[in-house]
């Protein structure tokens, strides 16, 4: 399969450390991302990049996620992923069921309610769950998937084996031969080291997977 960057929203809550793995969803990741010799962990649940996801919450459990619109009852939160503003403004638009409660940073939400990063969502008497994005960036020899579009620096044409980085949140394709390497000397294309930031959209130029933001301290 062709490797695209990609980004997706996060739920995370606390757990007690050690996870063990609950239910069998396949979205559920009992990641462990507390700091060393916690006691406690972050619980991952990772959103759909695309799409609605219907998130159950029932008393203190932790929520389990589905994209199964089959299961979807009473006690059944909707949240959508928007990535607005070509994908520097992401949002978590969040349909409440009657019945439930949900808050947002210790304020009450409305029903059709819009969450950002950092936000902490209460559903009724669960856990709370902090709102942070995953990136999954690219960076490697360009495949099928980044062959083919137009570097933003160079605005020359990748082509499939050149070093390249695309950005997970404009997926923009920016060459990123090493300075000084085969590669550069060939082809003189490090266009990605002349930017401290995506060249497009300005984030910051992110290359390892992981979440771009943990809350640092339990409260
Ligand atoms: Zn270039
Ligand atoms: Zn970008």
């Amino acid at each position: 399969m062709a490797k695209r960057s990609k980004r997706w929203f996060s739920l995370l809550t606390e757990v007690p450390a050690a996870p063990t793995a609950t239910g069998d969803s396949a979205l559920e990741a009992a990641e462990g991302e507390g700091p060393p010799g916690a006691a406690w962990a972050w619980s991952r649940l990772d959103l759909p990049p695309v799409g609605p996801a219907y998130l159950r919450t029932h008393s203190q459990e932790i929520a389990i996620l589905t994209r199964e619109a089959g299961q979807w009852s009473d006690d059944t939160v909707v949240v959508e992923s928007l990535f607005l503003d070509g994908g520097r403004s992401p949002r978590l638009l969040i349909l409440v069921p009657p019945g439930q409660r949900l808050s947002i940073n210790g304020e009450p939400a409305s029903r059709v309610a819009i969450a950002a990063m950092r936000d902490v969502l209460a559903f009724g008497n669960a856990h709370p769950m902090f709102v942070s994005l995953f990136e999954q960036p690219v960076m490697g020899l360009a495949g099928k998937a980044l062959a083919g579009a137009t570097c933003p620096v160079c605005k020359t044409v990748t082509s499939a084996g050149q070093e390249v980085w695309q950005c997970a949140v404009c997926s923009a394709v920016v060459h990123n031969a090493k300075p000084d390497s085969a590669d550069a000397e060939r082809d003189g294309y490090a266009c990605l080291t002349l930017s401290g930031v995506c060249p497009v959209c300005k984030q910051p130029i992110r290359t390892n997977a992981g979440l771009i933001w943990i809350p640092s301290e339990k409260e």
